[in-house]
């Protein structure tokens, strides 16, 4: 089931079983690891809902049935009326052309930038840039100029009503089986900069070619931006305290990829 977010927002996962770095974890454990649990990773999907629908990406292609029942439940009724991709790479754009079979009437929004959307046929997409807006009636999102991204063609989108910021693939994080659908502010530990390393070390592993005064700069200024808004990742569980703060600790990561280079372990 979907689990409410926060007022009009519907949050779908899709987690995936990781265990191979369960294995690595028992191994060796970090400071976050709970002795026999499962290491998930998961992706995340939102919809925002005002007199229009919205769907903030989509999931896999290994969660397709997963990802259409749930969004039916979260629509409970009422047509999807917009389909947006952050982009172009399957745990976020995977089902994108089965949703729109399911939901004809839901017009695909994706990223403005670049010259590549018929190679991934998004040539007839609406595109946004940073800055666009859409009227949701009652409710408006933002698209913003995304920061740390892993694809050149991609967007950040902020709901304005409530203040909830989707950073993507940004502020991501494995969590532990039993710990699904659960928001950060609800765990039993804190989500330590070793977990957040567990992701970042890979996927933003450009951090190691980075101006860390530099890079760290822009984290700061995030972090007052949007210190009090609920946090959405596509990776990770939801900050719905304290986002600042949290937002903060990827100083640390900033500098530990600056200094020891790319992590290995998240396969
Ligand atoms: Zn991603
Ligand atoms: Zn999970």
């Amino acid at each position: 089931m979907p689990r409410t977010l926060t007022d009009g927002i519907e949050w779908i996962q899709g987690c995936i079983p990781r265990p191979g770095l369960t294995t690595d974890y028992v191994a060796d454990p970090p400071d976050w690891y709970e002795p026999e649990r499962e290491v998930h990773t998961c992706q995340n999907a939102y919809l925002v809902t005002g007199e229009r629908t919205l769907l903030f990406d989509t999931l896999s292609p290994a969660n397709r049935e997963h990802v259409l029942e749930e969004l039916d439940v979260a629509l409970d009724g009422r047509d999807l009326d917009y389909l947006v991709v952050s982009h172009p790479e399957a745990p976020h754009a995977g089902n994108a052309f089965a949703i729109l079979e399911r939901h004809p009437e839901a017009t695909l929004v994706a990223p403005a930038h670049g010259n590549e959307h018929e190679l991934y046929h998004l040539g007839d997409a609406e595109q946004v840039a940073p800055g666009d807006t859409i009227d949701l009636g009652g409710r408006e999102v933002e698209f913003l100029q995304p920061l740390f991204l892993d694809h050149a063609m991609h967007i950040w989108m902020r709901e304005t009503t409530t203040g909830t910021f989707f950073p993507v693939d940004w502020l991501g994080f494995p969590h532990m089986d039993g710990e699904c659908l659960t928001v950060v502010e609800e765990l039993d530990h804190e989500v330590t900069v070793d977990q957040l390393l567990a992701f970042h070390g890979r996927v933003f592993f450009w951090y190691q070619y980075a101006d860390v005064q530099k890079t760290n700069g822009v984290v700061e200024e995030l972090a007052d931006r949007y210190a009090s808004d609920v946090v959405a990742p596509a990776h990770g569980l939801p900050i719905t305290a304290d986002a600042g703060a949290f937002i903060e600790r990827m100083t640390a990561i900033v500098e530990h990829v600056s200094e020891r280079g790319r992590l290995d372990v998240f396969g």
